[in-house]
C-alpha cells in the first residue's frame, strides 16, 4: 500500500466552482448571470456566519473572471476550470493579480495602502485585480477612508471582494458602494447530503443517526462538519456509528437530556440532581448540558405549537419520538418560563469557578418553579374552588361548610404564597 499524504477534507473537498458550492444556489445563480451579461459589479461584500463559504466564493469568483479557459462577456457561462495557471494560483492564494489580506491582522491605513499600491497598474496574466479583503469589518476608519478613495472611483481592471461577519461595523459610506450577497447558513438537511456524498467518495460507511449527529454539531458551517468527519474518519476503525460520533464530540445523549428535563418539569429535585452528576461524571461540561437543555426546551415548545417538523431532519427517529412524548405533558406557559431561567443561568455558569455547582443551583431552582402549576392553571383551580364553595354556601349547614375550608389544594397555596400580592377576583364582589 503506497503512503499517500493525508488531506484534510476541508481541504480535498473545497468547492471550486458555483456548481460545487452547496446551499447558496441564489447568490450563484445571480453572480453567474452578471458574469455571463459581463456586467460584473466594482465591488461584492458577502456577509454570512463563520464557515458558510464567503472566502470560498470569493475565491470561485475571482477564478471565474480570471480563469484562462473562460472568455468574458459572450454571452455564456462557464465555470472556472480549476486547472489553468490562475485558476490554481487563485486556489493556492498566491495569484499575483489576486490579492488577499486578513483585515482581522492587518487592520491600518498602511495596511490597506500597502495593499492596493498597485491599483492602478494593469493585471499581469489575468482580466482582472481582483482584492479580497476577508473581515472587513476589522479596519480602523483611516483604512476605510483609505479604501474609499478607491473605491470610488476603480480602475477599469480592479474588482473588488469584501467578506464581513458583522456586516453592521461596516460605514454606509462603503456599503453603498458595494453589492451585497448574504450567505445563508446551511441547513442541517442539506449538510447531512453533502457529508453522506463524501463519505461515499471516501468509501467510509457512516450510520444515518452519526451524520445527522455532525451535521448539527456544525451549526450551519460546511468546514466545521467536514473538519468532524474527517476527526470521526481517523477515529473508526471501519464504519463511523452514532456512538462513536457522540463519543467523540463529547456529546451528551439527547435521551438523557430529555429524562432531565422530565424530572425537572416534574419537580424531582433530587432525581434531577443525580442525573446531572451521572452526566458530570461521564465527563459532560456543565456548559454544555446547560446549552442542550436550552436547545431541548426550545425543540419542546416547538412540538407545542406545532412547528417541530424540521427537527426530523437533525434527530434520530428514537429521539424525535422522545421528543414528541414529553411535550404533550408539559405547557407552553412553563416552557417558556423555564426557558428563561436556563437562560438567565447562561451567564452565572459561564462565569463563576465552579459552573457545576451553578448548574446544581439552577436546575434546583427550576425543579422547584416549573413544578408549581402555571397562573393559568391556578385560576381555572382557584375558580373551581370558589364555585364549589358557592354550592355548599347553598346546599349544605354552615358546620359542614366550615369543614370544607381548608380543601385548598397545597399545591395552590404554594402559589398563591408564591405571587404575594396576586388577587383572585371572584364573583363575590
Ligand atoms: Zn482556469
Amino acid at each position: 500500500m503506497d503512503e499517500q499524504r493525508h488531506i484534510p477534507l476541508p481541504l480535498k473537498y473545497r468547492p471550486n466552482n458555483f456548481a460545487e458550492l452547496i446551499g447558496q444556489e441564489l447568490m450563484a445563480q445571480t453572480i453567474k448571470n452578471a458574469i455571463k451579461l459581463n456586467r460584473i459589479a466594482n465591488a461584492y461584500l458577502l456577509t454570512g456566519v463563520r464557515g458558510v463559504g464567503k472566502t470560498t466564493t470569493a475565491r470561485i469568483i475571482a477564478k471565474a473572471l480570471n480563469c484562462n479557459e473562460v472568455t468574458l462577456g459572450n454571452g455564456e457561462f462557464k465555470e472556472p476550470c480549476s486547472k489553468c495557471d490562475n485558476c490554481i494560483a487563485i486556489g493556492e492564494s498566491r495569484s499575483i493579480d489576486v490579492l488577499e489580506m486578513d483585515a482581522a491582522s492587518r487592520t491600518g491605513i498602511s495596511d490597506i495602502r500597502e495593499l492596493i499600491d498597485g491599483v492602478q497598474y494593469a493585471p499581469v496574466s489575468s482580466n482582472y485585480k481582483v482584492y479580497i479583503i476577508d473581515e472587513v469589518h476589522m479596519l480602523s476608519n483611516a483604512a476605510f477612508n483609505g479604501l474609499l478613495k478607491t473605491l470610488e472611483e476603480p480602475p477599469k481592471h480592479v474588482k473588488f471582494i469584501f467578506a464581513t461577519t458583522e456586516v453592521r461595523k461596516i460605514p454606509a459610506t462603503i456599503l453603498s458602494r458595494c453589492q451585497r450577497y448574504d450567505l445563508k447558513r446551511i441547513e442541517p438537511h442539506e449538510l447531512s447530503d453533502f457529508f453522506k456524498s463524501i463519505c461515499d467518495k471516501e468509501a467510509v460507511p457512516i450510520e444515518d443517526g452519526a451524520l445527522k449527529i455532525i451535521s448539527r454539531a456544525a451549526e450551519g458551517s460546511v468546514r466545521d462538519g467536514l473538519s468532524l468527519l474527517d476527526q470521526a474518519i481517523a477515529y473508526s476503525e471501519s464504519n463511523i456509528t452514532e456512538a462513536l460520533v457522540k463519543d467523540m464530540i463529547g456529546l451528551n445523549d439527547p435521551i438523557e437530556i430529555l429524562n432531565l428535563v422530565s424530572l425537572l418539569m416534574e419537580g424531582q429535585t433530587l432525581a434531577a440532581l443525580e442525573k446531572l452528576n451521572l452526566l458530570y461524571e461521564g465527563g459532560a461540561d456543565p456548559l454544555l448540558i446547560l446549552r442542550d437543555l436550552i436547545h431541548f426546551v426550545h425543540y419542546l415548545t416547538l412540538f407545542k405549537v406545532d412547528a417541530a417538523e424540521s427537527l426530523k431532519l437533525s434527530h434520530t427517529e428514537a429521539e424525535f419520538k422522545a421528543f414528541e412524548e414529553l411535550a404533550t405533558k408539559l405547557q407552553v406557559g412553563t416552557l417558556s418560563m423555564v426557558w428563561q431561567m436556563l437562560h438567565k443561568g447562561l451567564g452565572e455558569v459561564s462565569n463563576t469557578f465552579s459552573p457545576i455547582s451553578a448548574l446544581e443551583m439552577l436546575l434546583i431552582r427550576i425543579a422547584y418553579t416549573a413544578d408549581i402549576p402555571h397562573p393559568n392553571e391556578l385560576i381555572e383551580e382557584i375558580s373551581r374552588i370558589i364555585e364549589e364553595d358557592e354550592t355548599l354556601a347553598v346546599e349544605t349547614t354552615p358546620a359542614q361548610k366550615q369543614s370544607s375550608v381548608p380543601k385548598i389544594d397545597p399545591k395552590v397555596q404554594e402559589i398563591i404564597d408564591f405571587f404575594p400580592g396576586a388577587e383572585v377576583e371572584t364573583s363575590d364582589n
